[in-house]
């Protein structure tokens, strides 16, 4: 997917650009292309990106372990700052946090990773548990033979020798 020179972007109709998306993406690996609409906008000092997306994704359940498919939806949007990244930066022992400091920030004059954000926003919308349905169980377990741990037979013989 295509990147995007920042300063470029002044110069588009109302500073903004248009993704139609139908796209696979790198890392993730989805049963459909995501399908969607990106649009990044330049703000000024901040470039402001929305993504309406959803794509489907095979997920194991957590409980019964099987797989199932997952339609992953993604409606967000971020507002990252443009700020110069300082030439020579100083770390003095200790300093005073601004907000600005807690702030993700980009150059003003970098290229934007299209598909690098639009990764990390599905990642954050995969669910943090994955059930396959509500009624699903765990898989019954009955030991065999062949699960007992070998070593631990002189321990088994050593149970024989004790009083009931
Ligand atoms: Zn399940």
């Amino acid at each position: 997917m295509e990147t995007i020179y920042l300063p470029q972007l002044l110069k588009m109709p109302e500073r903004t650009m248009v993704l139609q998306l139908c796209h696979r993406i790198a890392g993730l690996d989805t049963l459909t292309p995501v399908r969607g609409l990106f649009t990044i906008r330049h703000g000024g000092n901040f470039i402001e990106l929305t993504l309406v997306a959803d794509t489907i994704i095979t997920l194991v359940c957590d409980r019964c372990l099987q797989t199932f498919n997952h339609r992953l939806s993604v409606d967000t949007s971020e507002i990252i700052y443009l700020r110069e990244a300082p030439k020579n930066p100083s770390y003095p022992p200790e300093r005073e946090i601004t907000w600005e400091d807690l702030c993700e920030t980009v150059s003003p004059d970098s290229e934007f990773l299209i598909e690098d954000w639009i990764y990390q926003q599905l990642c954050l919308a995969l669910p943090t548990r994955n059930i396959c349905s509500n009624d699903c169980s765990i898989p019954s377990y009955v030991p065999t033979d062949s699960d007992i741990d070998h070593r631990w037979s002189a321990l088994a013989q050593l149970k024989h020798l004790l009083p009931e």
